[in-house]
């Protein structure tokens, strides 16, 4: 038995809040911010950035799988990198905003924003470097994936 002291809750299907009034409710006003109005956190600056444990990262605001702990890089860019998410936990889209061309990152339950993907990632490796917001994770230390066969 695993106990957490993450205050994360497991939304999904009929759970899954659907007005901006019920996402207010259940994040930070920080985590409003970014996860569902697109923000960027300060680089340098999440709780999760220097997190080196194992285990899995999950949605801050649907509790959904993304990331494994093995899959976490040192970027140097001050921003959790990943470079692989879960299969199947995000959807990417694409970004042309900020007069820029870039593949956001969001959460394929909750459809909230995570962060973008760039190719620049370590090439022994994906080559690809998902930069997350750390505000929009929520790590759960020695847990391992729901359904092994989605690894
Ligand atoms: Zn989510």
């Amino acid at each position: 038995m695993i106990t957490t002291t993450m205050n994360t809750t497991n939304h999904s299907g009929d759970d899954m809040p659907k007005s901006d009034e019920e996402w207010k409710r259940i994040l930070t006003p920080e985590q409003y911010t970014v996860l569902r109005e697109k923000g960027t956190e300060a680089p340098g600056t999440g709780a999760l950035l220097h997190e080196k444990r194992a285990g899995m990262y999950r949605c801050a605001a649907c509790g959904n799988e993304l990331f494994s702990a093995e899959t976490k890089f040192d970027s140097g860019t001050g921003w959790p990198s990943f470079d692989k998410a879960i299969p199947g936990s995000v959807n990417l889209v694409r970004d042309e905003s900020h007069d820029m061309e870039r593949t956001e990152v969001v959460c394929a339950r909750c459809g909230s924003h995570l962060g973008h993907v760039f190719d620049d990632g370590p090439k022994e490796t994906t080559g690809k470097r998902y930069c997350m917001n750390s505000v929009c994770l929520a790590f759960e230390e020695n847990k391992t994936l729901d359904n092994p066969n989605n690894a």
